[in-house]
Order: C-alpha cells, then sequence, then structure tokens
C-alpha cells in the first residue's frame, strides 16, 4: 500500500472546502467562553507521561490502552496528549496562577491522541473544546460551565442534546460505595472482561465505564453512587440542580454517568445525541477537587467540560444546521501580455490593502484558461487588463452572475472598486429585504465589513 500518500488511521485532513466550518464554530466557542470571562491557553502538543498517568488516572482506559507513549531522543518518557485538563492545571501550577485572582477561567481548542478503534465519531486524533475553572468550590461554578456548553449549542442552533448529571461524590463517600460495587462485582466476576477484573481490586467504578456489551448488561444492576455520598456531597448536588432548576436547564439524573477520568469528584455531567450513533456524547465534564493536590499544587477545587468539535460537526449536519460559507474573490484582474501582468499585479496589490479579496494570474494562462479558473474559484467580478486599457486608462468590470459590465477608470481603481462594491451590495441587500431599506444609507456599516 502507499503508505506516502495515505493518512495514518484513525487520523482525518480537514480541506479547504471543509474547514471553514471548523473554523466557524472554534470562533463561537471563543467568544462565547470569553463573554464568561475564559481566556485562551495554548499548551504542548507532548506532555511528561507521568503527567497523564498521575492526572489522569492509572485505572482509567485512556492511561492504559490509549496513550500515544515514546521515549524522545533523549530517554524522555513523553506522551501525546489524550486530554486537555492535565496540561492546562500542570500550567495553572508552573506559573503560580493560584497566586492570581480566582478562580482561573481558562479555554482551549487542541488536538488529542488516543489509540482507540476508530469509527464513527471516534478517532485517535481529534479535537476538543475545553474549559477549565480552577479555584472555587461553588456549586455555582457547576452551574456555570454547564450553561456555558448550553449556550453554545443553542447559538449555533443545536437542539435536542440531553444533559445528564450525576454526582460521584469525594473520596471519602466513595470508600463505602467501592465496597458494595465490589460486593456486586464479586458475585458476578465470572462475566467481567480481564480489564474489568484488574478494577475490581484496584477502582471498581471504572467497570461502569467499559465499553464491552456484556460488563454494561452486568453493571445494569449495580448499586448507584447517588445512595453512598455523603451530606456535603449531597447538599452540593442539590444545589447545582437548584442553580440548573433557576437557568431553566433541563436535565436528568444518569447515575451510570462516572466519566473515564479518574479525577473527577461530586458532580459529573455530558450532553448526549441521539443522532449520530454509538459516539454521542458531545460534551462531557465535572468537577476535578482533588487534581491540583495529585499534581504537588495546594488545594485547588477545580472544574471544566471538553467538548469533542467532531462529534458535534456531525450533530449539526444531521440537523441541517448550515454553517455560513466564507466569502469568495471579489475581482479577477486577468491581465493579457507581460505589461499587463505587472500591472495587475499593482492593482490587486492595492485592492487587498483596501480589504477586498483579489486575485490575478499566476500561471501565465491564455485569457480563456483564466476566465474558466475565475468561475471555478468563484469570483463575482472580473476585469480584463490589455494594452488598450493600459492606454485608455479604463477597463471593464463584469458581473460574473449576471454577465452585466460597467466602465471602470483605473486611477484610484482599489478605492472605488471598494465603493462599487459597497453599492451593489447595498442594493443586493435592499432588493432581498423587499425594498425595506430605501433611503436608508447603509455604505457605514457595509464599510466596516472591508
Ligand atoms: P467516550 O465515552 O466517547 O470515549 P470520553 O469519556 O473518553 O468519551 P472525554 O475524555 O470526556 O471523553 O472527552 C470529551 C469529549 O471529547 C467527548 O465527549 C467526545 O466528544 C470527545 N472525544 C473523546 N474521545 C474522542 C475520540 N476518540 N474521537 C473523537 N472525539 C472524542
Ligand atoms: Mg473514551
Amino acid at each position: 500500500m502507499a503508505v506516502v500518500t495515505k493518512a495514518v488511521k484513525g487520523t482525518q485532513d480537514i480541506m479547504p472546502d471543509e474547514v471553514y466550518k471548523n473554523q466557524f464554530i472554534e470562533q463561537i466557542m471563543l467568544d462565547i467562553a470569553g463573554k464568561f470571562g475564559f481566556r485562551e491557553i495554548r499548551t504542548p502538543v507532548f506532555e511528561h507521561t507521568e503527567l497523564f498517568q498521575r492526572g489522569v488516572g492509572e485505572t482509567t482506559d485512556v492511561v492504559q490502552k490509549e496513550m500515544y507513549t515514546f521515549d524522545d531522543k533523549g530517554g524522555r518518557s513523553i506522551t501525546l496528549r489524550p486530554e486537555g485538563t492535565a496540561g492546562a492545571a500542570r500550567a495553572f501550577l508552573e506559573h503560580g496562577l493560584f497566586n492570581e485572582a480566582l478562580p482561573q477561567k481558562l479555554c482551549y481548542i487542541l488536538n488529542c491522541y488516543r489509540y482507540e478503534k476508530p469509527q464513527a465519531g471516534r478517532w485517535r486524533e481529534f479535537q476538543q473544546f475545553g474549559v477549565e475553572m480552577l479555584g472555587t468550590a461553588s456549586p455555582a461554578a457547576d452551574a456555570e460551565i454547564i450553561s456555558l456548553a448550553k449556550e453554545i449549542f443553542a447559538f449555533l442552533g443545536v437542539e435536542g442534546l440531553q444533559l445528564e448529571l450525576n454526582s460521584i461524590g469525594c473520596p471519602e463517600c466513595r470508600k463505602n460505595y467501592h465496597n458494595a460495587l465490589r460486593e456486586y462485582f464479586e458475585a458476578r466476576k465470572d462475566k467481567l472482561c480481564p480489564t474489568c477484573l484488574g478494577r475490581l481490586e484496584k477502582n471498581p467504578m471504572r467497570i461502569l465505564d467499559c465499553k464491552s456489551p456484556i460488563c454494561h448488561e452486568v453493571a445494569k444492576d449495580a448499586p448507584a453512587i447517588l445512595d453512598y455520598i455523603c451530606d456535603d456531597c449531597s447538599a452540593h448536588f442539590e444545589s447545582v440542580k437548584k442553580y440548573l432548576d433557576k437557568m431553566n436547564i433541563e436535565y436528568v439524573i444518569n447515575p451510570r454517568i462516572v466519566r473515564g477520568l479518574d479525577y473527577y469528584t461530586r458532580t459529573v455531567f455530558e450532553f448526549v445525541s441521539t443522532e449520530i450513533g454509538a459516539q454521542g456524547t458531545v460534551c462531557g465534564g465535572g468537577r476535578y477537587d482533588g487534581l491540583l493536590e495529585e499534581l504537588g499544587g495546594p488545594h485547588t477545587p477545580s472544574l471544566g467540560f471538553a467538548m469533542g468539535t467532531g462529534r458535534l460537526l456531525m450533530v449539526m449536519q444531521a440537523q441541517g444546521i448550515e454553517i455560513p460559507a466564507p466569502p469568495t474573490c471579489d475581482i479577477y484582474v486577468a491581465p493579457m501580455g507581460e505589461n499587463a501582468s505587472f500591472e495587475a499585479a499593482a492593482i490587486v496589490a492595492d485592492l487587498r490593502a483596501s480589504g477586498v479579496s483579489a486575485q490575478t494570474d499566476v500561471v501565465g494562462r491564455s485569457l480563456k484558461a483564466q476566465m474558466k479558473y475565475a468561475d471555478k474559484i468563484g469570483a463575482k467580478y472580473t476585469m480584463v487588463l490589455g494594452d488598450d486599457e493600459l492606454n485608455s486608462k479604463t477597463a471593464k468590470l463584469k458581473n460574473m452572475a449576471t454577465g452585466e459590465t460597467t466602465e471602470a477608470g483605473l486611477d484610484g481603481f482599489a478605492d472605488s472598486f471598494m465603493e462599487f462594491i459597497i453599492k451593489e451590495e447595498t442594493a443586493a441587500l435592499n432588493a432581498s429585504l423587499g425594498g425595506e431599506l430605501d433611503g436608508v444609507d447603509l455604505s457605514a456599516i457595509l464599510n466596516q465589513q472591508f
């Protein structure tokens, strides 16, 4: 097989025809997070392996089976990040953000790497948008990040994602729960997969998260954590629910949610879609009150979520949500001959400096081939430049959609084209609104667009 011309299994190219969709949702995610006070952080793609072993947890699928780990040439054990929280938490500690105003609100968009079985909605390289709020134990914070995820979905027009909520308590109240789980699974040991047999001893809650259908079935009647959480955790959970009720955010309690990463405490939640197949969890998050201490930092109750941008785009596609395509080329200047080519280069440079998207020939094509190219790239206007046009300092501007032509002077062309296009767009907008804008001066608004 031609290894060189085939992407690695589980990875995807996002091609230019599609990438604007990612750009669009990413910008919205960052903008909305910004309104909540989250500031973007960019951390390295790889970290010391130990960070994830400690931060994500030794008994998780991610650490046990899914990490891309290798020794670098200096003999360090390095891992490509499988998620974003551990890196953000490490940076928070390394840069002493715990001395700054708390909570620190961080957000990111990053590629993650997990050696999983590729299928619809599950890749080995995938992208997450995530937020982390570090330094607050208040249930108001839990409700706030849930409402942030909700607002992103609402802004994008995504409907029907179910918010599933659970509390997995604190290490203290989990002790009793672990005993109850061990007792339950001990009696059904013969049915568990080998991985879950190992988990039975170390972290029986992980069995609830096993992807094997048999373990899933065995776990159906297992004791529920909510029956075991302590008074403090219970009060926290009640308060989170009250905030959500107050904010009109609907949820269902799902006692089976334990989340795939070990560091979670108290509130855990997922937003789940039924429209994209088995991998329906678009967003998952919760509290991780013990993580920062686990990494050697001060006690810093914290929380966050991550949403898979790939899965979100799948839901948007399933719901027929249109993402506005980026503007195409405003004008293609087609030179005939060498002189005209120099002139065209200068004109498109002026146009671009004025904010217009302009292209010209950089191949040396015939006029016919250039017009074909202009059509293919969706140029709104074309202008042919030959010796006659250069001598008379005027050229014909052709509207590619209507075929109409207009005479244009070449002196100060960039400015006059701007004015012209603004007028055209105003007229088109007015026509689309049935003349509602007759007499309104929209040039100031449209000017800002360029
Ligand atoms: P799952 O149960 O689907 O394996 P998870 O619990 O491992 O998810 P998290 O670690 O919480 O997932 O990651 C947050 C989000 O990132 C998920 O809800 C999902 O949208 C996305 N995600 C996780 N793993 C993948 C993957 N392999 N490919 C694509 N998206 C993923
Ligand atoms: Mg997973």
